[in-house]
C-alpha cells in the first residue's frame, strides 16, 4: 500500500504533525494531485484554531496549492495526468444554489468547498480537488511561486481589476506585508498610481521596488489627507486586520472611491455616514475568485513579473512555517515544499 505525508492537526488549537496516511483515490469528478508547493495562508489559523463553524478534524490545511495532476478519476473532462495545475481558497462549488447558476463560483451558498477546511488541503504530499477547483499554471511559473498566487495573488488582483479602477487612477494598497506586497505590484502592473501605506518608514524602500509610486507613513502622517494631497484614492485596498486603519483612509477616498476590505478585521470599522453619502463612497469586501481568476493570475504575474516573496521550508518543518506565518516574521509568504 502507498503511503503519503501530510500535516494534519487533530483538534482546535492541536499541533501540526506529519503523520503517513495511504495515498487516496481520485473519486467521481475529482483529480489527485502530486503537491510540489502550498503556500501558508494566514486562513489556516481557522483549521489551526478551530474556528470555521462545523469544521472536521483530523485536518490537512492549506489552499494556496501548487502540483501536478497525478491520477484523474471518472467524469472529468479537460484535465489530463500531468498537467500542472493550483487549487485556491475556491476549491469547488455546488453547481445548483443561485450564486452558482449566475456563474458566480466563489461565492456558493452552498456549504463552501474551501481546501483545507471542508476537505483535506495542500500540507501534503498528495491532495484530491475537484475538476472545477482546477487552475492551469502556465509553462515557465514555478510551483513555488504559483502556490501563493492561489489566495494572496488571486485576492489581490482578482479586487483590483473588478475595483472600477481605470490605468492612471491613484490605488492605495494599505498594509505592505503577505497580501499588500502582492497588492503593490500587481496595482503598479496594471498601469495604477500605486501608494502604499504602512506604519513606519522601513518598508517604504521595498514599496518603492515593488512599483509604489508614493509611500505614506501612517504613523506620523494622516493617511487621508497625505491620500487627498496626492489627489485623492480612487480606490484603496485594505489589506491589515485594523479597522481602526480602514477608518482612517476613508477620507482620502475621491468622489465615487471605493474601500475595499480584504483583511479580516478584527474590530468593527467606525464608520461616520455622512462622507459616504455626499461623495456616493462606498467600502465592500472581496473574496478571492474562482479558478478560473486563478488561472488569469497566473498568467498574468507571469506575463509582468509580479511574484510573492517566499520563504521556503520543506513539508515536515510545517509546524515551524506556520508558526513565522503567525508571528508575522515571514516575508512576506512561507511556503512548504514536498517532493522533488
Ligand atoms: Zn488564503
Ligand atoms: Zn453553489
Amino acid at each position: 500500500m502507498e503511503k503519503m505525508r501530510v500535516v494534519q492537526v487533530v483538534r482546535p488549537n492541536g499541533p501540526l504533525e506529519i503523520v503517513e496516511r495511504k495515498i487516496p483515490e481520485p473519486g467521481t469528478g475529482s483529480v489527485r494531485i502530486k503537491v510540489r508547493a502550498c503556500g501558508i495562508c494566514h486562513s489556516d489559523s481557522v483549521t489551526k484554531e478551530g474556528t470555521w463553524p462545523g469544521i472536521e478534524y483530523p485536518r490537512v490545511p492549506g489552499h494556496e496549492v501548487a502540483g501536478a495532476i497525478d491520477a484523474v478519476g471518472s467524469g472529468v473532462a479537460g484535465w489530463k495526468e500531468g498537467q500542472r495545475v493550483g487549487v485556491g481558497w475556491h476549491g469547488g462549488h455546488c453547481g445548483y444554489c443561485e450564486s452558482c447558476r449566475r456563474g458566480d463560483f466563489v461565492t456558493c451558498q452552498v456549504a463552501p468547498q474551501i481546501p483545507g477546511i471542508a476537505y483535506d488541503g495542500g500540507y501534503a504530499e498528495y491532495m484530491i480537488a475537484p475538476a472545477g477547483a482546477l487552475a492551469a499554471i502556465p509553462e515557465g511559473l514555478s510551483a513555488v511561486d504559483a502556490g501563493p498566487l492561489m489566495c494572496a495573488g488571486v485576492t489581490t488582483f482578482n479586487s483590483l481589476r473588478n475595483s472600477g479602477a481605470r490605468p492612471g487612477d491613484l490605488v492605495a494598497i494599505l498594509g505592505v506585508g503577505g497580501l499588500g506586497h502582492l497588492g503593490i505590484q500587481f496595482a503598479a502592473k496594471m498601469g495604477f498610481r500605486a501608494v502604499a501605506i504602512a506604519r513606519g518608514t522601513d518598508k517604504e524602500p521595498l514599496a518603492k521596488t515593488l512599483g509604489a509610486w508614493a509611500y505614506i507613513d501612517s504613523k506620523t502622517q494622516d493617511p487621508s489627507m497625505e491620500l487627498l494631497k496626492l489627489g485623492g484614492a480612487k480606490v484603496v485596498l485594505a489589506t491589515v486586520t485594523s479597522g481602526q486603519a480602514m477608518g482612517a483612509v476613508l477620507g482620502g477616498l475621491v468622489v465615487g472611491g471605493k474601500l475595499i476590505i480584504l483583511g479580516a478585521a478584527t474590530e468593527p470599522l467606525g464608520v461616520a455616514g455622512i462622507p459616504l453619502i455626499l461623495g456616493r463612497r462606498s467600502i465592500m469586501g472581496w473574496p478571492s475568485g474562482s479558478s478560473i481568476d486563478s488561472q488569469d493570475t497566473l498568467s498574468f504575474s507571469l506575463l509582468t513579473g509580479v511574484r510573492a516573496m517566499s520563504e521556503i521550508f520543506p513539508l515536515e518543518r510545517a509546524a515551524e512555517a506556520y508558526d513565522h506565518m503567525k508571528s508575522g516574521k515571514a516575508r512576506f509568504r512561507a511556503v512548504l515544499t514536498a517532493g522533488g
